[in-house]
């Protein structure tokens, strides 16, 4: 295999790594950086972290480093982790994996010293480069690829995806992240082996869907590759209400790639689809809620995208009695992300009025919740009011008042319009009209 090597290209490795790369040189192994940190730094990104390879074997990169402190991360398929400087550096002897029969690790792993073979094992040429003291080694020709913007895999791209499924994905979101387009052959491929992701752990493909998703060119790729989507998600391969698939996928990665790049934002778009779908389940948010509990999704995460869904369809305006009504029931943040919502699908709302009047409430601390009243519960109870949820229902009914500007919120006022209008609440409380709409 020719070695592609260059001098020209320096990089710019902490001082850390530098010292390892060293150390284990100096005792006659090879030493290079590899993968991401390799790719980042030559799209002047910063990495995550900086990944070495050696020809050294377990026990010698162990020796080599005694004066670090290292942890066996997983020492049986070559990796140990150093720290130095309190950073934390994986060194990975090089390999070579093989079998690969249950579609997503490999049979059999064994050492090698020879580092394009180790190359050879990555997924896509941007990430099959190394770079140490003899400058850049690149056998695949990933500098290039790099420079054309193009996703390419190492080697045969059905093979691989057959080997390992997760490496759709991965495909996927460099794409989604970096703007590349993806080589022919292996974008056919991505599709063919589209149903072996099957194979593939939720938490796996969690990990590169959000990633995916949050990505500057997240809509172009899903637009592109829906079906594999589909893999992931069967709940999207039900029939569409009027629309063709291909317009409902086209519809949502061009209002993906007119939001901003915040998961729970692009999942509430991503999702707002299945609104679309014939027979969908009654309840969105259920469906929703099961998908992406199967995809291991953080419960914050999953409650927050659920609760935005929910709201999918609220009339907003920016009046300010309505707006800070819908605050008190649905919460800031809440609405925020349901006004994004509806801005990524171009719905005809004034967005600018709406979110300037959102900001006007909250810079001006006029009251929208029970817990911004000047009166609490304590000052009914002097009252004679007896303690539990009768106290509940006066706060929640004199916000009302506040809101719809019947009454100012300050203590003598309010204690003095619940005084003058009692008989007005306990009317309404008794027909069961109170506390409805808050
Ligand atoms: P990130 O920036 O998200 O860390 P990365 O490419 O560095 O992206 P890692 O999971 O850190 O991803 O993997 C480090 C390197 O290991 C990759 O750059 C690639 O060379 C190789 N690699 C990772 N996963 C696979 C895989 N499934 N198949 C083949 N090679 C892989
Ligand atoms: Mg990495």
């Amino acid at each position: 295999m020719v070695r592609e090597q260059s001098h020209e290209i320096l990089m710019n490795v902490p001082v850390p790594v530098r010292k390892i790369l060293n150390t284990l040189e100096r005792s006659g192994y090879e030493a290079n950086l590899v993968g991401g940190c390799v790719r980042d730094s030559l799209m002047g990104l910063t990495p995550q972290d900086w990944d070495i390879a050696t020809s050294a074997e377990p026990a010698a990169v162990k020796s080599s480093l005694s004066g670090y402190y290292t942890i066996d991360t997983g020492i049986h398929h070559g990796t140990i982790t150093v720290v130095a400087d309190n950073m934390p550096i994986e060194v990975t002897t090089y390999r070579i994996e093989s079998g690969y029969s249950d579609g997503r690790h490999p049979d059999h792993v064994i050492f090698t010293t020879e580092l394009e073979k180790d190359l050879a094992r990555r997924d896509f040429t941007i990430n099959a480069m190394a770079y140490g003291n003899k400058g850049l080694i690149d056998p695949f020709y990933g500098l290039n690829d790099m420079r054309g913007k193009i996703l390419r895999c190492v080697g045969e791209p059905e093979q691989r995806f057959r080997e390992d499924a997760l490496r759709i994905f991965r495909g996927l979101r460099f794409s989604a992240c970096l703007g590349f387009s993806i080589e022919q052959k292996t974008f056919t491929a991505l599709l063919s082996q589209k149903d072996s992701l099957q194979n593939i752990a939720a938490e796996r493909i969690w990990t590169e869907f959000r990633k995916l998703l949050t990505g500057k060119y997240a809509g172009k790729v899903i637009k592109k590759t829906f079906p594999i989507f589909a893999v992931i998600f069967p709940e999207l391969s039900r029939n569409s209400e009027g629309m063709s698939f291909l317009k409902i996928w086209e519809r949502m990665g061009e209002a993906i790639d007119r939001s901003e790049r915040d998961l729970i934002l692009r999942l509430a778009i991503f999702f707002f689809i299945w609104d679309t779908l014939q027979d969908s389940c009654p309840d969105l948010s259920i469906s929703i809620s099961q998908a992406l509990r199967r995809l291991r999704c953080d419960t914050k995460s999953l409650d927050c995208v659920c609760e935005v869904l929910r709201c999918r369809n609220l009339n907003l305006c920016p009046e300010t009695i309505a707006l800070k009504k819908q605050m008190a029931v649905y919460g800031e943040s809440c609405l925020r992300y349901v006004l994004a919502l509806h801005q990524a699908y171009q719905k005809s709302e004034p967005f600018q009025e709406i979110k300037q009047e959102l900001d006007r409430i909250l810079t001006s601390g006029e009251c929208f919740q029970i817990g911004m009243l000047a009166v609490n519960g304590r000052d009914f109870e002097a009252l004679g009011v007896r303690r539990g949820p009768e106290i509940g229902q006066i706060l929640r009914w004199l916000l009302e008042n506040v809101m719809e500007e019947h009454c100012t919120n300050e203590k003598t006022a309010l204690l003095q319009f619940f005084q003058n209008h009692r008989e007005v609440f306990y009317h309404a409380e008794g027909s069961a009209s109170i506390g409805t709409c808050i």
